[in-house]
């Protein structure tokens, strides 16, 4: 299997180009990260935050997990893995940002709508229907808005609304609420589409996402 050769030969290229060419950035990086933005975003391999982004290392924490999800506080014990990144970020590194990074097409997301791994068994998809639960009332009010209307797109409606619930999440937790009252801490909720390239952003004001221009007005 030729994957991690890949692997080690993109290592290579690195440590000749980038590695070299950005040292004195790396060299400061050895001492600590202080990144100012922490994103939570998808597993998926089509979406790689870094390059939407155009960020360079040190500039966002990352937290990735399938369908980009938040569990909420009281359910933090059972998700510890995101909780601590959460926990980390917010009270160690003390981001300014953080931004729920959904995207379309998104295979955790298809899979809640159709329920493939509901109740699954072990390596059926017994982890991934157990951690989808987390949207199921937005999936239920999804499934029921696109039963009424034919013009609902349940599945685009379905990121959205997990998009929602994850920053509705972030609020269950003291400390995020403690620092975004303070005016320290931001929470941002985006999705981006591969097929086309576009980023859409949460506006609070009017609860729509809203997709960014490419380029600067005027
Ligand atoms: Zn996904």
């Amino acid at each position: 299997m030729p994957e991690f050769r890949e692997l080690i030969e993109g290592y290579r290229r690195f440590r000749t180009g980038p590695y070299i060419e950005q040292r004195t950035r790396f060299d400061a990086l050895a001492q600590g990260q202080s990144p100012r933005v922490m994103l939570v975003a998808c597993s998926d391999s089509r979406v790689d935050p870094s390059r939407v982004f155009d960020t360079a290392p040190g500039q966002m924490f990352v937290l990735r997990n399938v369908a980009n999800l938040v569990p909420d506080y009281g359910d933090a014990a059972g998700q510890a893995s995101a909780a601590a990144a959460i926990e980390y970020a917010v009270c160690v590194l003390k981001v300014h940002q953080i931004v729920v990074f959904g995207h379309a097409r998104c295979g955790g997301i298809a899979a809640s709508l159709s329920g493939a791994f509901t109740d699954a068994g072990p390596g059926q998809g017994q982890f991934i229907g157990k951690w989808m639960a987390m949207i199921e009332p937005a999936r239920q009010q999804v499934v029921a808005a696109a039963a009424l209307s034919p013009d609902v797109d349940a599945q685009r409606a379905l990121e959205q609304a997990a998009v929602r619930l994850s920053l509705a999440n972030l609020r269950s937790y003291p400390f995020v609420t403690a620092a975004e009252t303070a005016g320290e801490l931001k929470l941002q909720g985006a999705i981006f589409d591969i097929a086309d390239g576009s980023l859409r952003v949460l506006d609070p004001a009017t609860d729509r996402f809203e997709t960014v221009p490419v380029t600067l007005p005027g």
